[in-house]
């Protein structure tokens, strides 16, 4: 099973895309956490990418979008893949069709988490709350306003690229994280 879950930073995608891992096999595959481990090993990958993220942009589609390809390619993934947080641009998704036609591969689905922007707030407040005084240099208020901004303006007309090829579903990310995985399970199990 080949998927991608979609939706704003805090919307809780990273939560479900593992639940989904552990029920279903497929590997979660978050580019954010990706490049965390590059800027953590310290790769040129690392080094491009970590003012950006700081700063609450996007990272180069070039650098991403072969990071995600040869992510791919690895044997894990056979047994299928949850993109979670990739794509995150229009230019991003078309690469992502043509590499997986290359591969001989398909997505099964495209699902997007809504959720409301002032709950992301009070989210993303408990989130650095939790990560007891070590939050990800990138959860904080401030540049959450502008990674929701970035969401907005770049990511967000994805949503109709897929709607228009008709391989969206939608569910609300505003219930609790069990009602949102019921869900979830209903649509990649064709319920
Ligand atoms: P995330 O953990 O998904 O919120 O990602 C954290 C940061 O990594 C983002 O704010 C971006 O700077 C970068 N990033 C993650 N995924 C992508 C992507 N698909 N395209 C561009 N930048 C990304």
């Amino acid at each position: 099973m080949n998927l991608i879950l979609l939706g704003p930073p805090g919307c809780g995608k990273g939560t479900q895309a593992q639940i989904l891992q552990d029920r279903f096999g497929a590997v979660q595959l978050s580019t954010g956490e990706m490049l965390r481990a590059a800027v953590k090993a310290g790769t040129t990958l690392g080094q491009q990418a970590e003012t950006i993220m700081n700063a609450g942009k996007l990272v180069p589609d070039d650098l991403i979008v072969s990071m995600i390809a040869e992510r791919i390619d690895e044997p894990d993934c056979r047994g299928g893949f949850i993109l979670d947080g990739f794509p995150r641009t229009v230019a991003q998704a078309k690469a992502l069709d043509a590499m997986l036609e290359e591969k001989g591969l398909k997505l099964d689905h495209v699902i997007e988490l809504e959720v409301d922007e002032a709950v992301l707030f009070a989210r993303i407040e408990g989130r650095a709350a939790e990560s007891g005084g070590a939050p990800r240099a990138d959860d904080n208020p401030e540049t959450l306003k502008k990674r929701l901004g970035v969401y907005r303006e770049q990511t967000a007309p994805i949503l109709p690229y897929y709607r228009d090829t008709e391989r969206l579903a939608s569910v609300d990310g505003m219930q609790d994280i069990d009602e949102v995985t019921r869900q979830l399970v209903a649509i990649l199990e064709g319920n």
